[in-house]
């Protein structure tokens, strides 16, 4: 029995083709790139971020040009869940709520410096030091605040992310892997913090070298 061959067609071979009107795509491509097309917003936000997240679905910016303009109510309805804000611990709790109610393949965008690591509030007792601790970040976009431009960028990177996530084998995304938990635990208020203080199946505490010397 001869072994199955397969040919890998070259990105220069494809432009050559479409010269010719011939169109060559795989059914992987074609789901991604719906997928990639069709991302929905949940609509909330925390803090001034998203003021200029709501920017971005104005008119002058206009996300719809990038298939996300349907910001829905509800978490079962939503792909996207865009941290626009400072996370209070109170708040906390309620975030990571939002996001198990979303289903699968779902994605998230820490928007502005407080999502990203609490921000100038960093010191704060009462702000968590980035969404990370708690749920996967696929994008950070960077700012205080970041413009609207900026969270399109991030919208762009993560439709590349989407567009080469394959839908088989051991690179699959989380939602492909029947053993990966959607679900993630919900951090409570404790005594003096959060209890826990972070999900280790998520962020890893970074290790401090000290150098006496
Ligand atoms: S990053 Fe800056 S603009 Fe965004 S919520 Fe925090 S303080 Fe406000």
């Amino acid at each position: 029995m001869s072994d199955a061959t397969t040919t890998t067609i070259t990105e220069e071979q494809r432009a050559e083709l479409r010269r010719h009107g011939i169109l060559l795509t795989s059914l992987q491509e074609l789901y991604n790139w719906g997928r990639s097309n069709s991302v929905w917003p949940l609509q909330f936000g925390l803090a001034c971020c998203a003021i200029e997240m709501i920017a971005a679905s104005m008119a002058r910016f206009d996300i719809a040009r990038f298939g996300s303009e349907v910001f829905r109510p509800s978490p079962r309805q939503a792909d996207l869940l865009i941290v626009s804000g400072t996370v209070t611990k109170k708040m906390a709790p309620q975030v990571v709520r939002l996001w198990n109610q979303m289903p699968e393949p779902k994605y998230c965008i820490a928007m502005g410096a407080c999502a990203i690591s609490g921000g100038p509030f960093k010191q704060g007792y009462n702000v968590l030091k980035g969404i990370d601790r708690y749920i996967p970040v696929d994008v950070y976009v960077p700012g205080c605040p970041p413009r609207p431009e900026a969270l399109l960028h991030g919208l762009m990177k993560l439709q590349e992310k989407i567009r080469a996530q394959p839908l088989a084998g051991p690179d699959a995304p989380r939602h492909l892997r029947a053993d990966d938990p959607c679900v993630y635990p919900v951090p409570e208020c404790g005594a003096t913090d959060l209890e826990p203080p972070f999900n280790p199946e998520v962020w890893k505490p970074p290790t401090l070298v000290r150098d006496d010397a």
